[in-house]
């Protein structure tokens, strides 16, 4: 059973070198009065919030990874064999997995989700059918980190609820992307930026109603200068932030006050009982051509750790997926 363990706790951006593949041996049978499943990995997702699990943490949403074992996350993977009731032999499913060809898994621990409909890519169901999917569903105007995963469905729900969307990404290919497939209204290079603020009065003459953070950091601080008043913020995630030693100071806070904003976290978990209403709502729109989805899926899983480590140099377009087997 190959295996991508993870070496030592990191600090500073994660390495290739932070994680090694192994070969380890495992028993592909069910022992007797066990309920748990043993999975064949098909796809797995490459996601920020997994830096925070490299390091030890305590009192976080989600435990830390453990050093000397497989890295874990969400993939979709075949059932083999199968010591709970609700999922058999054969069945697809999606849920939190082991970085690994095979694993063994507690269905209730794993949040594991039976795949019913197949006739959409088996790898949607990492993102826009898996975890970064419901991350996405809501209203907004203005999205940092719009070109990924869960910035590019912000993007596009937004539109669908008539709002005018602007985004921003780290190169000139993803900011094109984001206004000839994504719809965006605008986009813009924050790279190129000297003066994030300038550049936010550019789009948002009048301010901005929403804003869906996904970067924290600079652009947190220059988007509270041009939120308005009673002006709303989804705290989703705050990537520039994540391999800091010392996370940055937000200097204007205060207009959180001055402005009456509200700005709130959130984390998916809370959502999943939404799941099967949000299939409801989707998979008709992917059918029917009405949503875009780009994913960037690399084959092989002694290829995830270079894959997970290029999240935060932004080398992903679209929704970064692993290939461990295609069946
Ligand atoms: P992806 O893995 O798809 O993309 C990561 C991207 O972030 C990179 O491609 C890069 O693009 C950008 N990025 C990396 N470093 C920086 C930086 N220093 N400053 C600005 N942008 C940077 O991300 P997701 O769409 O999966 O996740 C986006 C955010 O949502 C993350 O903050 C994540 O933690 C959060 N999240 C929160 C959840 C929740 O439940 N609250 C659930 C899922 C995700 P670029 O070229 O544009 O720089």
């Amino acid at each position: 059973n190959k295996q991508v363990i993870l070496k030592h706790y990191v600090s500073g951006y994660p390495k290739e070198s932070d994680m090694e593949l192994k070969n380890s041996t495992i028993k592909l049978n069910v022992p007797e009065g066990s309920n748990v499943v043993i999975l064949k990995n098909l796809y797995l997702s490459c996601d920020p919030y997994m830096r925070g699990r490299m390091k030890k943490t305590e009192g976080s949403y989600i435990d830390s990874f453990t050093p000397g074992s497989p890295i874990t996350g969400f993939g979709v993977a075949k059932v083999l064999e199968s010591g709970d009731s609700n999922f058999q032999k054969g069945d697809l499913v999606w849920g939190m997995t082991g970085w690994e060809e095979y694993s063994i898994v507690t269905p209730t621990q794993n949040n594991l989700f039976k795949i019913n409909d197949k006739d959409v890519p088996l790898s949607y169901y990492t993102g826009i059918l898996g975890m970064p999917r419901m991350t996405a569903y809501g209203e907004t105007v203005f999205v940092s980190a719009a070109s990924r995963a869960v910035g590019q469905l912000v993007g596009q729900f937004a539109k669908m609820l008539g709002c005018y969307v602007v985004g921003s990404a780290g190169s000139k290919e993803k900011v094109d992307l984001l206004k000839s497939k994504f719809e965006f209204d605008e986009a813009f290079n924050y790279k190129e930026e000297h003066d994030l603020d300038a550049a936010l009065k550019r789009y948002f003459p009048d301010g901005i109603d929403i804003y869906f953070e996904n970067v924290g950091g600079k652009m947190l601080d220059a988007v509270l200068l041009n939120m308005k008043l009673h002006g709303r913020i989804v705290a989703c995630g705050m990537i520039s932030q994540y391999n800091l030693e010392q996370t940055e100071g937000v200097h204007n806070l205060f207009y959180l006050i001055s402005k009456r904003i509200r700005m709130e976290g959130f984390i998916i978990f809370d959502y999943f009982h939404l799941y099967s209403k949000y299939l409801e709502m989707i998979i008709p729109k992917i059918k029917a051509g009405n949503v875009v989805y780009v994913e960037d899926v690399v084959e092989g899983l002694e290829n995830a750790p270079t894959a997970l480590v290029g999240l935060f140099s932004g080398h992903n377009i679209g929704k970064q997926v692993v290939m461990v087997s295609s069946e």
